[in-house]
């Protein structure tokens, strides 16, 4: 509820003047403490829907950033719960303050290290979401650790990691989604598009 909501998205959500946090995933990405490194708001939308959560459900979100996919993960459903794996320090405080600033302590973990290493000894996640770090040898290490009926969703943007998707999406199936998105923007007196880089998205139930 909103009142187990702290500054600064409270303070946000008042200033909009409406009722409460939108309940559908996509907030604005103002409303999370980042350096910049966030998964932004539409293509965040398209991976929650993506990701499917559930009640109840354990989400992995490796390369957390800033953590905005596991907060998003935590107030779709019910006692969903989140791990944010991340190696920068700097991100690692982020993704702990948005937890605290939108209630969600009790149900989302900070954990310093590199994917796949610092994946050992938690427990198994019922879904799984690659945001940075995706490589061949994570992707296999998954595939080795995770029981049957885990879901996955990678997004990726550079040639590597579209190389990597493109190949696991030919050797594993499920869905490949490439989004190329633009906004609008002042252009002196007029406006121009401006394009944000495309974004490929791989699905997959283990
Ligand atoms: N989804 C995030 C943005 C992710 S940016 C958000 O919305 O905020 C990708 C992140 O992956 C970066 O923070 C980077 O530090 C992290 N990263 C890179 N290699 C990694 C690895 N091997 N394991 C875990 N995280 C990694």
């Amino acid at each position: 509820s909103l009142q187990d909501i702290q500054a600064p998205v409270a303070v946000a959500v008042e200033a909009a003047g409406c009722k409460g946090l939108p309940q559908a995933p996509g907030l604005a990405d103002d409303l999370f403490a980042s350096d910049g490194q966030i998964t932004k708001r539409p293509i965040r939308a398209l991976t929650l829907s993506a990701l499917a959560p559930r009640a109840g459900e354990l989400l992995w979100d490796i390369g957390g950033g800033s953590g905005s996919v596991s907060v998003e993960w935590c107030l779709a459903a019910p006692g969903a719960r989140a791990i944010a794996f991340e190696p920068r320090e700097s991100r690692l405080q982020n993704i702990r303050a948005n937890a605290a600033g939108f209630g969600l302590d009790h149900r989302m973990t900070a954990v310093p290290g590199k994917a796949p290493d610092v994946l050992v000894g938690h427990p198994l996640p019922d879904c799984v979401f690659i945001g940075g770090g995706g490589s061949k040898d994570l992707l296999d290490h998954l595939w080795e650790i995770l029981p049957a009926g885990t879901r996955l969703v990678a997004n990726g943007v550079t040639l590597e990691t579209e190389t990597l998707l493109m190949q696991a999406h030919a050797a594993r199936g499920g869905h490949l989604l490439k989004a190329e998105i633009a906004e609008a923007g002042p252009l002196g007196s007029m406006r121009d598009w401006r394009r944000a880089r495309p974004v490929i998205q791989w699905s997959v139930t283990r």
